[in-house]
């Protein structure tokens, strides 16, 4: 990995203090979407969020959560759909 914003932000800081480092990167890759919403909160008190989030745009992160925002496939979504339950509009094979 490249020396990202976020890297740089975080060496300032105690890794002890991100909320991430605290609760361990399952729930920032979880697949319920109401673990989801609760690390996107967490993110909230996080002292490098901006910086985190700058470096994942730069980064098209492909998936979990940073800086507050959920990624997928490089992009910022709203948030997560549950497993299993197909659009309504979506085609059949
Ligand atoms: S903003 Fe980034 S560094 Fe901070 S808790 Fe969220 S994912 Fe971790």
């Amino acid at each position: 990995m490249s020396t990202s914003v976020l890297d740089r932000s975080a060496a300032q800081v105690d890794e002890d203090l991100l909320p991430c480092r605290q609760e361990g990167p399952e729930l920032f890759f979880a697949e319920s979407p109401a673990d989801v919403e609760l690390a996107k909160a967490l993110c909230q008190t996080c002292p490098v969020r901006s910086a985190c989030l700058t470096g994942a745009l730069e980064r098209r992160e492909p998936w979990g959560v940073w800086g507050g925002q959920l990624f997928v496939s490089g992009e910022v979504v709203a948030r997560k759909r549950p497993r299993g339950r197909p659009r309504k509009n979506e085609v059949a094979a």
